[in-house]
């Protein structure tokens, strides 16, 4: 008889869930069709993702998964499957999914880069560390400090009194943080947030994503525009692999850089950190490789003295991966979390839905993430047949 709870088994499914009628109503009546500044010239009209299931020897069962997008990511569903299928995989299966520092240094030996395939199955472990333990995934990251996580709201790009409007009706619902998609001009951003905060007064907080639209000298005058306004973040005002410009432009406004597009790895991150090209850390789980480095990522912002945004645009699991997180580290972000999936698409695929309400976001109860996935919404949802590797 061998060890227990070996991984035996790993599963999985490509899909793309359209996003709701309203949302790609927004976005296509925006100046590039996609509701913000980010230089693509494909529309963009649902949400790629890769779900990972990993079962162990006893039959236990843990979920993962990695949302995707080309202008962003950098690889699609395909690739992620056939990194893990060809080369991550041999790694994970017959391990154990509570060695999972040993999975990712021999991943990271043996195959570089490919964060985000790495993270879909590191994400998939903690949900396999709690299944079998019967405990939440939270309890693997050090437990929850808090039950509940307020919730930044997304406005879309477009004319100031539209983003004014939606602004206002997420206030009405309960949000205390609103991101504003800017870029469009100088001038334009200026008068949305002139609009916005004339209108949401001081207690609300603003952070704002330019999506690469300038170059260094136009973002210091775009940021310096908007500095009255008392704005908590400037995400990604210049070109996603310009870090020295994110250093230029850093140096010379008041109100703290962010990195997404150009951030993907915990080197990136510390690259941009050290060099001073950011004053806020932004965290996409999947990202940086998964719970395991996001947790590295977030505790590396803390001894820094630097705030984090959690972000990202996730179905119902990955949704609930960020809630953990967020919960586990609720003392190192000073920031409301981003979680647009349940606005923007028209399934989550989980059987019973997160408990948003008010603007903030429960955490989950169960065991690992706290969340059912939806097989029938998997099957009607996948591009492809799923891969089984074992
Ligand atoms: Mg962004």
């Amino acid at each position: 008889m061998g060890e227990k709870n070996i991984i035996r088994r790993i599963e999985l499914t490509p899909i793309h869930v359209p996003f709701k009628e309203q949302v790609r109503k927004a976005m296509s009546s925006s100046e590039r069709g996609v509701g913000m500044a980010i230089p693509v010239d494909e529309e963009w009209l649902g949400g790629d993702f890769v779900i990972c299931k990993l079962i162990d020897d006893q039959g236990n069962e843990g979920i993962g998964e990695s949302f995707v997008w080309l202008p962003e990511t950098g690889v699609s569903p395909d690739q992620i499957i056939d990194s893990i299928e060809k080369a991550l995989s041999r790694y994970v299966l017959g391990e154990s999914p509570f060695n999972i520092e040993k999975m990712l240094f021999k991943m990271d030996n043996n195959v570089s880069r490919n964060e985000v395939a790495k993270g879909l199955l590191d994400i998939a472990c903690y949900d396999l560390m709690g299944v079998i333990t019967h405990r939440p995934a939270h309890d693997f990251m050090g437990g929850k400090l808090v039950d509940e996580i307020p919730l930044c709201a997304l406005i879309p790009m477009g004319d100031p009194i539209l983003m004014r409007g939606i602004a206002k009706s997420y206030l009405k619902r309960g949000f205390k943080t609103v991101r504003l998609k800017l870029g469009e001009s100088i001038e334009n951003d200026r008068a949305v947030c002139e609009k916005i905060r004339d209108a949401v007064g001081f207690d609300i907080r603003i952070r704002v994503d330019y999506n690469q639209a300038y170059t260094p000298d136009r973002a210091v005058q775009a940021i310096d525009a908007i500095e009255p306004f008392q704005i908590d973040v400037a995400e990604q005002p210049v070109h996603k692999d310009d870090y020295m410009g994110m250093v230029y432009v850093q140096d010379r406004v008041g109100i703290p850089l962010m990195s997404h597009e150009g951030c993907f790895s915990l080197k990136d991150l510390i690259t941009l950190v050290e060099l001073g090209g950011v004053g806020v850390v932004g965290v996409n789980t999947e990202r940086p490789g998964g719970v395991t480095n996001a947790l590295k990522a977030i505790d590396y912002a803390k001894m820094k003295g630097l705030g984090v945004v959690l972000h990202n645009q996730p179905l119902g699991v990955a949704s609930a991966v960020q809630v953990h997180l967020a919960a586990a580290r609720y003392d190192c972000l000073g920031h409301a979390i981003e979680l647009f999936g349940a606005e923007m698409m028209e399934d989550d695929l989980i059987k019973s839905p997160l408990d948003y309400s008010n603007g903030t976001i429960k955490v989950p109860e169960g065991s690992g993430w706290g969340v059912q996935l939806d097989e029938d919404a998997l099957q009607k949802y996948a591009t492809e047949d799923t891969i089984i590797i074992h």
